[in-house]
């Protein structure tokens, strides 16, 4: 069963300052975005709702 939401967690290497998302797929493509880190652990695309999740170990 998947009834939750179909948020994305994208898990990235723990020293990046940012990624780019470009949707991932042609049906949830959209133009491509920088989103930083800044200090935070999370950032979240606004266009596909995708999440970026830091690794901590
Ligand atoms: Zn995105």
């Amino acid at each position: 069963m998947d009834t939750l939401e179909k948020a994305e967690i994208i898990y990235v290497d723990k020293d990046a300052d940012g990624v780019w998302c470009d949707g991932g797929n042609p049906a949830l493509g959209h133009p491509k975005v920088w989103y930083s880190f800044e200090d935070h652990q999370k950032t979240k695309c606004g266009y596909c709702g995708r999440i970026f999740l830091k690794n901590t170990d």
